[in-house]
Parts: structure tokens; C-alpha cells; sequence
């Protein structure tokens, strides 16, 4: 992706009000970001380790959603899970339950969208094999540009629902 800075990051952010954004704990190393080999940027609070985001142009236009784990769920350690962005299996630890407020009112009165990720929210660093899981080497047939391909479509679709329901695209959700 495009490199971003801090000013950009902090306006991406369409679940959240202005003052939660500008609150934000944002990624320690930002200078040190492999924009390259990313997707999206995606990093667990240093702050507050139930809190992610994630970073990621959509339509041409940045966007930041915020993410929270969830404390609901009961992870068998004993299995691996796979990643619902980038398809990476991982032991059960290496999996995490997001939790998404949803864009605008609905966000607001408490709705949100899950889905299970790379617990770092590395995925486009696992498909292009620049990082390996705790379960080693992967055993795919698929290319790393069938991968990419693969994480941008199903963030895509996370993003669609993370969106849906937001009567007023356009407007400022968090005014
Ligand atoms: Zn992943």
C-alpha cells in the first residue's frame, strides 16, 4: 500500500468519533512500516492490548476501522484455525476474534461485524512468506499474487459489512 503518515491515519477512521481517533495508540515503528508488502495496516494497541485497527484504502479512499477482541469466545488451544482474511491456518492462539462497530448509527447503538484474524493482524506479511506462523511452513498450492488477491477481496467484504447499514455515506459518522 501507499505509504501513509500519522495526519492521514487518524482521518481514516469511520467507526469512531474524531475524539476516539485522535486518541488512538498508533503503531510504534510507523517509520519502520513495510508499506511494500502490505495490504493494509493493521496493529494491536500498544496501549491496550483488546484494541486493533486496521488501515486500508477502499474506493480510493483511506479507511481506518477500529477492532476489539472479543471476549466472548472459548478457543480450543488443541485445534489450528484459519484466518477469515488471508486463509492462514494458525494454532488456536494465533487466531483472534474481532469485533467491529459498524459504520454510523448502528455502530453507535452497539452493532457490530466479526471476524476471526491473524491475531497480529499481519496477514499480508503470511501470504508473501515474509512471515512464518507458529505452525511453520504452509502447505498451499496457491501462488503469493492468488493470495494477495485473496486477502483483498475478503478484507473488502469484511469492509461491506462493516459499512452496511450506514444510511449516510458521506456524511461524518462520528459528528
Ligand atoms: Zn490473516
Amino acid at each position: 500500500m501507499i505509504p501513509v503518515g500519522e495526519k492521514e491515519i487518524r482521518g481514516s477512521f469511520v467507526n469512531c468519533s474524531k475524539g476516539e481517533a485522535r486518541r488512538i495508540n498508533l503503531p510504534r515503528n510507523l517509520l519502520e512500516t513495510p508499506w511494500a508488502d502490505l495490504d493494509f495496516l493493521g496493529w494491536l494497541d500498544p496501549g491496550a492490548p483488546d484494541r486493533g485497527y486496521l488501515v486500508v484504502e477502499r474506493r480510493g479512499e483511506l479507511v481506518g476501522v477500529t477492532l476489539r477482541l472479543s471476549r466472548e469466545v472459548r478457543r480450543s488451544y488443541a485445534k489450528s484455525t484459519v484466518c477469515s482474511i488471508c486463509v492462514t491456518p494458525h494454532a488456536g492462539t494465533g487466531i483472534s476474534l474481532f469485533v467491529a462497530p459498524r459504520v454510523g448509527a448502528a455502530g453507535r447503538q452497539g452493532n457490530t461485524v466479526g471476524t476471526y484474524m491473524c491475531a497480529d493482524l499481519a496477514c499480508s506479511l503470511y501470504v508473501r512468506d515474509v512471515k512464518k506462523t507458529e505452525l511453520g511452513v504452509r502447505f498451499e498450492t496457491l501462488g503469493n499474487e492468488e493470495r494477495i488477491m485473496r486477502v483483498v477481496v475478503n478484507l473488502e467484504s469484511f469492509l461491506d459489512k462493516v459499512f452496511h447499514g450506514d444510511l449516510s455515506p458521506g456524511a461524518d459518522p462520528a459528528a
